[in-house]
């Protein structure tokens, strides 16, 4: 099972979660959608709820 994981752009850093929702560790994607894209890379955020 592959997590669903959303790219931050500017930062290259791939979280939990999907664009349009809230990443696992609490950024609202909604804030800034053109910074957000769906991936499916391995997540590199180390913040809690999205590295378990
Ligand atoms: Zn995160």
């Amino acid at each position: 099972m592959i997590d669903m994981a959303v790219k931050h752009i500017p930062t290259g850093e791939v979280h939990k979660g999907y664009k349009g929702g809230i990443t696992d560790c609490g950024f609202d994607t909604r804030a800034k959608p053109d910074h957000w894209e769906e991936s499916v890379e391995k997540i590199t955020c180390d913040k809690k709820g999205c590295k378990n």
